[in-house]
């Protein structure tokens, strides 16, 4: 009896093929499983501990999602965490992410490396006044930078653009018209991102190699499928000063420079005169306390190492 074929949906088989089929189904679903509780324990950053958006000055956000935003900002693994706002993760937990549980870099927030060196990085430019005094400040102090820029805004001053190229920065998307992402279709994503792709390539004769989302708002679903499709990691930050909203020197200063730690990203925008003012401050201040600084991408770059570290003990 055992040996006769039965029927199975509609398909004539032999019952150890039957046996045999279920296999398939459960390894993908324990690799599947494996994937995402080592990527909650180990790297931090699931959709869910995604840095909440919040307000910019430059696009605001609609206000209508409070309760949204606050649900997003808890972390994983911790159900009674209040919500936190976009702010730096605490120091003493920097959510170190060279890589996804399944070997994809998809997005960082910072690096894994015990050298002292960040990567300072401006957003929402380029500013026709202020980048250029940023861009001579940055010069003065032998410093490189990274500048996600947004496409509409690199379209006006392609000549800025060029020049943070031609002065050794780095230059990066921050999407065409900073949406909130969160919400688009994988098509208008992808148009955002190859918009501004294409006005930095006819800027700078170079290819943008990173992505950053506008307010942070970007699932993990997304992150993948444009590193999938465009090879662009999504980079966020470790370290925000809040600078579009207390247009203080001072406390940007301080707030860059006590948050900074080995391998961190640090967020500022290049549109508020009060972030620029800031900057000679943070450098010295940074440099002072042993820091050097580095493009994003050359931040990546020194994570082989650890990206070693963590495939052995993955081999253990
Ligand atoms: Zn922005």
């Amino acid at each position: 009896m055992i040996s006769q074929p039965v029927q199975f949906f509609k398909f004539r088989t032999h019952p150890s093929t039957l046996l045999s089929m279920p296999i398939l189904p459960l390894i993908l679903a324990l690799f599947a499983g494996a994937c995402a509780s080592r990527y909650k324990v180990q790297y931090g950053h699931d959709q869910q501990n995604l840095p909440a958006p919040v307000t910019s000055p430059y696009s605001p956000l609609p206000q209508a999602k409070p309760s949204q935003n606050a649900q997003s900002s808890v972390r994983a693994g911790a159900p009674n965490a209040k919500p936190r706002t976009r702010s730096s993760p605490p120091p003493s937990q920097p959510i170190t992410t060279p890589r996804t549980a399944c070997g994809a870099p998809h997005y960082y927030s910072s690096v894994a490396i015990s050298e002292s060196v960040v990567a300072l990085t401006f957003d929402d430019g380029p500013h026709p006044v202020l980048t250029p005094r940023l861009l001579d400040v940055l010069k003065e102090h032998g410093v490189k930078a990274t500048f996600f820029v947004i496409g509409k805004n690199a379209k006006s001053y392609p000549d800025i653009v060029a020049r943070i190229v031609a002065e050794g920065h780095e230059i990066a998307n921050h999407s065409w018209s900073h949406p909130n992402l969160s919400g688009m279709s994988d098509s208008a994503v992808l148009e955002q991102l190859k918009e501004t792709n294409k006005v930095l390539k006819e800027a700078t004769g170079v290819d943008a190699r990173l992505f950053r989302p506008p307010y942070g708002a970007f699932s993990v679903r997304q992150r993948v499928m444009t590193y999938e499709k465009l090879g662009m990691p999504s980079i966020l930050w470790s370290v925000d000063p809040l600078d579009w909203k207390i247009r203080s020197a001072p406390s940007v200063r301080s707030k860059l420079v006590s948050g900074a730690h080995p391998g961190a990203i640090l967020l500022a925008h290049d549109i508020h005169a009060s972030t620029v003012d800031a900057i000679p401050g943070v450098l010295m201040d940074l440099k002072a306390r042993g820091f050097q600084f580095v493009t994003v991408s050359q931040l990546i770059a020194m994570t082989a190492t650890a990206d070693f570290a963590v495939a052995r003990e993955d081999a253990r």
